[in-house]
């Protein structure tokens, strides 16, 4: 077991085999925001028992403050599971003024390194509040106990640096940026997506180094992004593309997926280099084909096509290159055709 004293917003790093082992019986009065299948695999060796279980089945703001209503006392609330268990545990702890223990159970997405919790109000993201995992724990065993895809799903919110970086880079270009222009953390990001190429057989072998890797990656894009704030390296046109399927298709996704999706999409639109970054994301085996996710070719070309205007829509989506995009049939039918459905 490895303890780590860390510059971001992550006050203590447990990181091992067997480390989310007995938790409970570190803690007072806690309650556990998590689904049936990561429960299940956790809740044998966790130790003492929480006061309160909340089945995550939403990460709807209504939905959260309903569950609140059902708490009792507790001190410390505890988030097991994949991104939206993680979510609605950072929502809670900043809301009641609770303290936070992370475990994610997945990698799929780097909610449990965030301090902001990712909910939604009427299907429409919204980032809120601000907590800090103490500890966050990272079990090597209890990941793998997922199927692999679900970890190696944890490179979409990296590889995401490639198109996220591109347009704030294009903004800039434009005078369109909405934060002061900062190469140093463009070449940070740079130096995160070389350190994941290096370790992309660790990834996809989901071994020891390939977990602590992605865990890493998510916590050096933490350093860069917090005391900036923003996280315009790593949020651009291919989670915009994701916002508008969501909406679209109003259910939840394996997160480094659909971003992965997102990324082979809008690196051709933005001309960025698409075959290398595809062909990196095969050797990770991220799981980003359309097929996986099971969305229809019909919803994705509506999607696309509507694409510029939901973005002009939405104010608060930064400027990237669907803003100056011409998305039309023609460029939908040859930049799908390689695309598994
Ligand atoms: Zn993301």
């Amino acid at each position: 077991m490895e303890y780590f004293s860390l510059q971001t917003n992550v006050n203590q790093l447990r990181i091992g085999r067997d480390v989310s082992k007995g938790i409970g019986n570190e803690l007072g009065n806690y309650v556990v925001a998590t689904m049936e299948i990561p429960w299940n695999i956790i809740k044998k060796s966790i130790g003492k028992s929480p006061t309160h279980i909340i089945n995550v089945t939403s990460v709807e703001m209504n939905w959260i403050d309903q569950e609140i209503k059902k708490i009792p006392e507790f001190d410390t609330i505890v988030g097991i599971g994949g991104g939206m268990a993680i979510d609605v545990a950072k929502y809670i702890a900043w809301k009641l003024n609770k303290k936070l223990v992370s475990i994610p159970t997945i990698l799929s997405v780097d909610a449990f390194t965030t301090p902001a919790a990712g909910v939604r109000v009427n299907h429409d993201v919204q980032y809120l509040g601000h907590s800090s995992p103490d500890p966050l724990i990272i079990d090597y065993n209890l990941l793998r106990s997922a199927p692999k895809e679900l970890n190696i799903a944890g490179v979409g919110d990296l590889f995401s640096i490639h198109t996220a970086s591109f347009d704030w880079k294009y903004a800039n270009s434009k005078g369109k940026s909405e934060y002061p222009y900062k190469e140093e953390a463009l070449l940070g990001g740079e130096k995160i997506l070389e350190f994941i190429y290096n370790n992309i057989g660790n990834i996809r072998e989901n071994n020891d180094n390939g977990l602590r890797a992605i865990v890493e990656a998510y916590i050096s894009l933490n350093t860069i992004c917090l005391p900036i704030d923003h996280f315009r390296i790593e949020e651009g046109s291919e989670h915009y593309l994701f916002y508008e399927l969501e909406e679209r298709l109003k259910r939840p996704f394996i997160h480094g997926n659909i971003i992965g999706l997102g990324i082979y999409l809008m690196s051709r639109l933005q001309n960025n280099k698409p075959d290398f970054i595809t062909e990196i994301m095969n050797e990770s085996n991220l799981s980003y084909h359309p097929k996986h996710m099971n969305i229809q070719k019909d919803s994705l070309q509506e999607s696309l096509l509507s694409l510029k205007k939901y973005v002009k829509a939405k104010d608060k989506l930064w400027y990237t290159i669907i803003d100056d995009s011409e998305i039309d049939n023609d460029w939908v039918s040859e930049n799908l055709i390689n695309l598994i459905f």
